[in-house]
């Protein structure tokens, strides 16, 4: 109630409350049946009176907003459960809206309906922030608030009884004002109970100019779950979560000072090349930003042969530097500040953005430097992002920047490489299965349908591969000397034998490469026909090229997430794989392709061919659009592919359909 009265809430205040008559000035009412009619009501008491407190505010005075901060609910017994959809029934069928329970409740500009502190600053452009969790919100804001960051409005959903992070991402969404509405969103979550409404609603608001950051603590159970290929052990919920966020254009971090840090960022103009300048006083700030920025995918461009350098030079002090990062000496002043960034925003055509860092050893004050930086930030098209060491020295000065309405960051590599995860976040790319390339439904349903769970027969495989349009070698199974003979015939020598039954075939002796003979053939026949598990052999051509993999799993309410990479080592030991969301579009398996650490080698490297990129990706695009039509589909792995040229191949797949 404190938080209310302090913080300019325009209507009336009712207290509810059956020992008192006056709280901290506010007349207080003995019970709710007493109470006039109530647009929001927010409850803080023991969970087992929430029930028909509710029962009177929703049916007897109109209540449509409700804000439960009492636990003892769901989180907590079976029994707090049936309280809290006892309540939700009532709130649905009168039309409200719930938050929590279990939550530190809500923030807006219009009132203070929390009962933590600190309540931040209130400003329509701030922050919007929803929190899964209450007392990590509270922790966000603590880290946030000393850089300047504001906020528009903040949701802790507590046990989403009602309303979930989802909900509260869709209601900002559907109301959201361009030149109005903030256009930074920040998320702290625990679980994604709805993905596809989380990307629907992130995809939307970034193709609205908005610019979203979350962080997505914890892995699922499913994460765990035993792996039975290479899809399976690398492809976590952990990283379907990635494969989501990326779709969305959402900015992944792990933590709050990174998600505080990445914030900031979003506060400044948006950064629309590679290229910083940075412009310094201390050298070393300087260098590590450099470092980071570097290492993060930013360039720094040398700007010392630059026409316009010399004359730039002559008005900083002797010994300065404008090679990129500027150094204009720890006597640099605020004059010279301005010139510099004029020199950046006008001259260097080649700079995209200013880091500009300004502490100072406590010796003067800097109030003048701040005020210059103010006036440039206000006037320059290129973003500038303030680096301010000194919270302690010019403790002062960074308030009086603050007030001003900016954000700064105290340290130069966490901002460095918020700026590069900024930069490195796609661009939302919305995409429908009609996207996909065209499979042959009735083929692919025709095996689903005959299948029972587990995993599907090389020879049903092989139709599903056909049936997707995604190519495979020649191959025949057998189970007799007399067929083997007239099936290595048919596919010629050299050729590829391999046991049909045990899952991992290289690990039995199941796999012969190069067989050349009628003799070879039989001999290895008779062996491998012995090997445990194994009901037939399947002989193939015998193929060569690089080895790719493709992939793809089933995550829970997700959706299929679709893995590419190189075969070999790079997936086993360098775990070299990329993800996407099924389904996807070209432009997105392409993109998968290219960020691989190993996509030289794909584009061919040191007189090594490489292979056809498209292809692979148009393969990868396949693979997902038989997905979409075949979700019984639990795992596919496609291990490898040999790809040479304009060729790709699928050599070994399987399939496993868990309904
Ligand atoms: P598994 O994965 O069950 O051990 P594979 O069918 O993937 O068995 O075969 C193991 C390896 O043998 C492959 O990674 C590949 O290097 C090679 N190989 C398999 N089939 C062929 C083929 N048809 N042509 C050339 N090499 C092959
Ligand atoms: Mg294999």
């Amino acid at each position: 109630m404190k938080n209310i009265l302090d913080h300019q809430f325009n209507g009336s205040v009712y207290a509810v409350n059956p020992k008192e008559s006056e709280i901290q000035g506010v007349h207080v009412f003995s019970s709710v049946q007493e109470l006039p009619q109530t647009d929001l009501a927010i409850l803080a008491i023991a969970a087992k009176y929430c029930p028909e407190t509710v029962k009177t505010l929703a049916y007897e005075k109109g209540t449509k907003a409700f804000i439960i901060l009492s636990a003892g609910f769901s989180e907590e017994s079976h029994a707090g459960e049936e309280l809290e959809n006892e309540i939700v029934r009532m709130i649905d069928d009168t039309g409200g809206c719930l938050i929590g329970p279990n939550c530190i409740g809500v923030i807006t500009p219009w009132h203070a309906s929390a009962f933590t502190t600190p309540i931040p600053v209130m400003d329509p452009q701030g922050i919007d922030f929803i929190s899964g969790s209450g007392a990590t919100a509270v922790f966000i804001m603590e880290s946030g608030m000393p850089k300047g960051l504001t906020f528009s409005s903040v949701f802790s959903v507590g046990n989403s009884a009602q309303t979930g992070v989802e909900e509260i991402l869709e209601y900002l969404d559907i109301t959201y004002v361009a030149g109005q509405s903030s256009p930074i969103k920040l998320l702290y979550l625990e679980t994604i109970s709805k993905p596809q409404k989380l990307l629907k609603h992130a995809t939307s608001l970034i193709s609205k100019g908005c610019r979203i950051a979350a962080i997505k603590a914890g892995s699922s159970e499913a994460g765990s779950r035993a792996a039975s290929s290479h899809t399976g052990a690398l492809a976590s919920s952990d990283v379907a979560v990635d494969a989501l966020f990326k779709k969305a254009g959402i900015v992944r971090c792990s933590g709050r000072e990174e998600l505080a840090a990445v914030a900031s960022v979003f506060m400044h103009k948006p950064l629309t090349g590679k290229n910083i300048a940075i412009v310094t006083h201390a050298g070393g700030p300087a260098v590590m930003l450099t470092d980071a920025l570097s290492n993060g995918g930013l360039q720094i461009p040398s700007l010392k042969d630059h026409p316009k350098a010399p004359q730039l030079l002559e008005k900083l002090f002797p010994g300065s530097s404008v090679a990129n990062p500027v150094d204009f000496l720890a006597t640099g002043t605020a004059e010279q500040l301005g010139h510099i960034i004029d020199a950046c925003e006008h001259d260097f055509d080649e700079v995209d953005g200013i880091a500009v860092i300004f502490g100072s050893p406590g010796l003067f004050e800097v109030y003048d430097v701040y005020d210059v930086l103010h006036e440039k930030m206000q006037s320059c098209k290129k973003p500038i992002f303030p680096i301010l060491p000194s919270v302690i020295n010019v403790k002062n000065e960074i308030e009086y920047f603050i007030q001003k309405g900016h954000v700064f960051f105290p340290d130069e590599v966490v901002f460095g490489n918020a700026l590069c995860k900024v930069a490195a976040t796609p661009e939302p790319s919305e995409s429908y299965a009609s996207d996909l390339p065209a499979v042959n439904v009735a083929a692919i349903r025709k095996v689903i349908e005959a299948s029972s769970d587990g995993y599907i027969d090389p020879d049903k495989l092989s139709i599903l591969l056909d049936a997707a349009g995604i190519p495979r070698v020649k191959e025949t199974v057998t189970d007799t000397r007399e067929q083997i003979l007239s099936a290595a015939k048919e596919i010629g020598y050299p050729l590829v034998m391999k046991v049909v039954g045990p899952v991992h075939k290289s690990d039995v002796g199941g796999v012969v490469l190069n067989v050349n003979s009628n003799e070879k053939l039989l001999c290895e026949f008779d062996r491998m026909m012995k090997i445990p598990e194994t009901t037939a052999i399947l002989i193939q051509t015998m193929a060569s090229g690089m080895e790719l993999f493709v992939g793809a799993k089933r995550e829970d309410t997700f959706g299929h997430m679709i893995l590419c990479g190189m075969g070999g080592i790079f997936i086993e030991v360098l775990k070299d794989v990329n993800v996407g969301l099924s389904p996807l579009k070209k432009s997105e398996a392409l993109d998968m392709i290219r960020n691989l650490r190993s996509y030289k080698l794909i584009q061919g490297t040191r007189g090594q061919q490489g292979i056809d990129e498209e292809l692979f990706a148009e393969i990868i695009t396949r693979v997902s659009a038989l997905m979409e039509v075949a979700p019984e589909i639990f795992e596919m792995d496609l291990n490898p592919l040999l790809g040479k040229g304009n060729q790709i191949i699928v050599v070994d797949a399987r399939c496993n359909v868990v309904r």
